[in-house]
């Protein structure tokens, strides 16, 4: 099987150059993925806190609809 040519990418976790055979690979390793997924997926106390008030605040309006 012939190896597929290395390629030259930007991490883009932390901006480093690496090489690697896959198209696919975006980061230099492991560890800058799991970081860049983690801060991609994992929202901030503040905004939980905005999602949970406007949670409760839709909540009410059904509520004081069916009250009506
Ligand atoms: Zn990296």
């Amino acid at each position: 099987m012939a190896q597929r040519p290395l390629k030259r990418n930007t991490c883009e976790g932390c901006g480093r150059t690496h090489y690697s055979r896959s198209p696919l690979t975006r980061f230099c390793g492991s560890t800058c993925q799991s970081r860049t997924w983690r801060k991609n997926n994992t929202a901030s106390q503040e905004q939980l806190e905005q999602e949970y008030l406007s949670q409760e605040a839709e909540k009410a309006a059904q509520q004081d609809k069916e009250a009506a």
